[in-house]
């Protein structure tokens, strides 16, 4: 019977996907973050969600501490402008697929939720493209991973760290066939309050939504705007200083899952193969033709299997090889979790009583008194 601490459950699902009974379920707290729940009645006591938790027993890591670092980006203007960093995620998925692979990662649902999927097209790498600020569900994803991975399919999966650390957790032995790929994450946010905050823009833009774009371009990489398409023709467009949703993320720390402020997995040896990020302060360095506002991927290559997936890339990518040391002190995630912040329990108490805009105003007016 699952004996997990809660702060560090990081709902990888590796638990519920493990269960010969399905006797897990992944199931809502009030902030909305997914736990396991086990059926006391279905659950046989076999004890194989303890030991496939990598909360509990960490995978093993035979990678190196001292990989290899790229400041690279997609030579496809299209791609790079509709991809988050530079597009190295799509070029990675389109040489896997064109192998005869399929490639996992998360997508929007008809309710802008997350979850992961797999796709076996190229025509639908555009569905998992762009990084979702919230918290993707892994449901039964990893069965049907191993499923495929067991068939000598090549199998690409990308997701936060922690999802990939339970991949691996739940497969338990190497696959020369799977392309382990993370990124550097800051945290992942709750979909309830997502959620509340898209209801919020509904009510405001009196319309439905249709499509949710975090980190636009259309104003440059590093502006980091959120667009959002409403079914009535309207559109939002706001940076990471006014959108409110980025604030409660990036300024005051208020709703990322609790398990992110004590991450087991940041730094090195990673458990991916290839991890990727932005390439932030890029520009710094000495080659100043490098930064065009455009978007560069930070690319973090941490085992042979990876490494040459990069290298296949060939001149579909420009890259210029770079050091960890050049890249971490302007993406501290990769090796620090960040704190959660001190209005979150205030934050919480309110949401469910309060619009999540008024809510967000009246924190930054520091009207809570707390
Ligand atoms: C929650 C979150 C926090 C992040 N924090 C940082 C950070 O602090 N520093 C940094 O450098 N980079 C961060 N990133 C990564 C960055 O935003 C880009 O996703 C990454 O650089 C890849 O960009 P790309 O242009 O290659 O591909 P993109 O086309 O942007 O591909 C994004 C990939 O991530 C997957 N993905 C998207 N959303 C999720 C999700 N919610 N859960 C799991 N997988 C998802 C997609 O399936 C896709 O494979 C974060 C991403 C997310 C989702």
């Amino acid at each position: 019977m699952m004996d997990l601490i809660k702060e560090n459950c990081t709902a990888c699902g590796a638990c519920s996907n493990i269960c010969p009974n399905e006797s897990i379920t992944m199931i809502p707290d009030s902030e909305g973050f997914l736990y396991p729940y086990v059926c006391k009645e279905a659950c046989m006591c076999c004890g194989l969600c303890e030991s496939v938790c990598p909360i509990i027993n960490r995978p093993d890591c035979e990678n190196t501490s001292d990989p290899k670092v790229y400041a690279a980006w997609s030579i496809d203007e299209e791609v790079r402008f509709n991809s988050t960093s530079g597009g190295l995620f799509t070029e990675l998925a389109k040489a896997v697929i064109s192998k005869g692979g399929c490639v996992t990662g998360a997508r929007y649902n008809k309710e802008h939720l997350v979850g992961h999927y797999i796709i076996d097209s190229e025509r639908e790498i555009p569905l998992l493209r762009q990084s979702k600020y919230v918290q993707s569900e892994t449901g039964n994803v990893f069965k049907h991973i191993k499923e495929r991975l067991d068939k000598g399919k090549q199998v690409m999966f990308v997701g936060t760290p922690c999802q990939g650390a339970g991949l691996q957790s739940f497969l338990g032995k190497q696959y020369d066939n799977l392309l382990l790929c993370d990124f550097i994450c800051r945290g992942s946010n709750s979909p309830k309050v997502y959620m509340k905050y898209l209801e919020s823009l509904k009510k405001q833009y009196r319309s439905d939504i249709k499509k949710v774009w975090f980190k636009n371009k259309i104003n440059g990489w590093n502006k980091f705007c959120t667009k959002i398409e409403f079914e009535n023709g309207k559109e939002y467009y706001a940076d990471r200083y006014t959108d409110l949703f980025m604030r409660g993320y990036l300024k005051h720390n208020l709703y990322i899952r609790p398990s992110c402020s004590n991450c087991y997995f940041k730094g090195f040896p990673r458990h991916s193969d290839i991890t990727l990020g932005d390439f932030w302060g890029v520009k710094l360095n000495d080659d100043e033709s490098i930064d065009t506002d455009k978007g560069t991927s930070l690319v973090i290559v941490n085992s042979s299997i990876g490494q040459q997936c990069f290298n296949s890339l060939g001149d579909r990518i420009f890259k210029k090889e770079s050091s960890l040391e050049a890249a971490l002190p302007f993406n501290q995630c990769a090796v620090k979790s960040v704190d959660m912040g001190e209005k979150r329990d205030y934050f919480f108490s309110e949401i469910d009583k309060e619009d999540f805009t008024e809510l967000i105003n009246k924190i930054d007016r520091n009207e809570d008194r707390i």
